[in-house]
């Protein structure tokens, strides 16, 4: 088989390069700290917040959860998520999301504060991925794609890269990342036509479709790339990804597993972005 792109690898670098920014913030008295803003008490939200808090600790991140009821007002809602805008110790914040549906998340994407979005819902930073504007903060699961592709060395300068699906939280942003390294970007959905031959074009190939294991060999080219964005139930209770690894890795040159890959460096990126919301706003 080819290499496997390992998240735990590109974690373990990540937390190294993070560690050593929170001592020198700590040096000049300055406490890095992610306020998490959760409604409710979803267990995939639970999941991830245990993850996201074991990683900040880790990082030397201080972290603080404010649970908020799952049937709070749209305007309750508002009023706690400027308070954590406001609180001067605060440099990130991560809401968790979907909200319920009596919160407006058109509304709300614009009260959170830009400089301390580290998981990009604001509409500021949504632009500024699409500027190419590296003040701002990229969503984590598309920027832990490119951690992964930078630390084992992939040159996207002009490969053509394919992404599959085209959401806002992965698809879109991700292809935009890929553009700003000059890569060569189709963005494929449940209505391109000949998917299989459009993906078998990809030196580079995102899959995050959530679709368990319909990215088959026929999809990947010889020697491509592959990154693999879902996380699935398969018919066994198994997590795996959107590709089809047993019959995708031998054809391609690199590829990562699920569980393993991008979702073990996501909260790694989010250490990183509460870094560097910190030194942004300490400048
Ligand atoms: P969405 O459901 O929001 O989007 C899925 C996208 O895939 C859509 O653009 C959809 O097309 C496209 N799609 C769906 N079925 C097909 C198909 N049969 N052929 C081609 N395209 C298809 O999912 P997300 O972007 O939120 O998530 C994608 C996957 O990534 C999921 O498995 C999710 O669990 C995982 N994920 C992993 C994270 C991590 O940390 N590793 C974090 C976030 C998500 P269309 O627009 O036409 O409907």
């Amino acid at each position: 088989m080819g290499t496997l792109l390992d998240g735990k690898v590109v974690a373990a670098s990540l937390k190294e390069e993070t560690l050593k920014a929170a001592k020198e913030l700590r040096e000049k008295g300055i406490a890095p700290k992610l306020t998490i803003v959760r409604v409710g008490a979803n267990p995939s939200d639970l999941s991830y917040e245990r993850g996201a808090l074991k990683r900040m600790e880790g990082c030397n991140i201080d972290t603080e959860v404010k649970e908020l009821p799952e049937d709070i007002t749209q305007e309750d809602f508002i009023k706690a998520l400027k308070e954590v805008n406001e609180d001067k110790n605060t440099h990130g914040i991560l809401v968790f999301r979907p909200l319920p549906k009596q919160l407006d998340e058109e509304v709300i994407k614009y009260v959170i504060a830009p400089e301390k979005d580290v998981d990009c819902f604001s509409p500021t930073n949504v632009a500024k991925v699409m500027e190419g504007d590296a003040t701002g903060f990229a969503p984590c699961t598309p920027t832990a794609v490119m951690e992964i592709l930078s630390y084992y060395n992939v040159d996207l300068k002009g490969a053509k890269s394919v992404v599959l699906g085209r959401s806002m939280v992965v698809g879109k942003p991700v292809a935009m990342l890929l553009l700003g390294q000059n890569a060569t970007v189709t963005i494929t959905h449940s209505k391109t036509k000949e998917l299989p031959a459009v993906c078998a074009e990809a030196d580079v190939l995102i899959a995050a479709i959530g679709r368990a294991k319909m990215v088959t060999s026929d999809y990947v080219k010889e020697g491509a790339v592959v990154v693999d964005v879902g996380i699935n139930v398969d018919e066994e209770g198994k997590l795996c990804g959107d590709v089809d690894f047993a019959d995708v890795e031998n054809k391609a040159s690199m590829l990562t597993p699920v569980p393993g890959g991008v979702g073990s460096v996501t909260t790694s990126v989010l250490a990183k972005h509460v870094i560097k919301a910190c030194t942004l706003q300490n400048k």
